[in-house]
């Protein structure tokens, strides 16, 4: 997971709930509640690690990146 530099807060779904609520046939909306994660970061912290409510780890990233260069940039690279 990314999360941008300023944020304080995430909120997040956990990949591996979701993944064990749709194999076991659970309603959406248990998936939901069940996957939801939600916490604050420290402000200058880079990478934090949450777990969900089942224990799973989710790593948070800080990134300063601009959502633009996170395009694949392959088509320019076949053009030169
Ligand atoms: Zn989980």
């Amino acid at each position: 997971m990314w999360i941008s530099p300023g944020a304080r807060a995430f909120s997040c779904l956990c990949e591996t709930c979701l993944e064990s609520a749709r194999a076991s046939g659970a309603l959406f909306f248990d998936a939901m509640q069940q996957a939801s994660v939600r916490g604050s970061v420290a402000e200058g912290a880079t990478t934090t690690v949450v777990r969900c409510s089942a224990g799973h780890e989710i790593i948070l990233r800080r990134t300063s990146r601009p959502a633009a260069l996170d395009r694949p940039d392959g088509r320019q690279l076949q053009l030169a």
